[in-house]
């Protein structure tokens, strides 16, 4: 999946692994939200929420 990939791109950033991922406020802990730039997307419910 394509999904992954963005995973991989994101999840290290300076030689070491950063855990950045942001849980989705409706389906709870564990549930992580895709990160797409400016925002982050839920696979789950859908749910965006844009970067500050
Ligand atoms: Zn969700």
């Amino acid at each position: 999946m394509t999904e992954q990939g963005l995973w991989r791109r994101y999840g290290v950033q300076g030689g070491k692994l950063v855990r950045n991922l942001v849980s989705c406020p409706r389906c709870g802990p564990g549930f992580f939200m895709a990160d797409h730039g400016n925002r982050y997307t839920c696979g789950k419910c859908g749910y965006t929420k844009f970067k500050q």
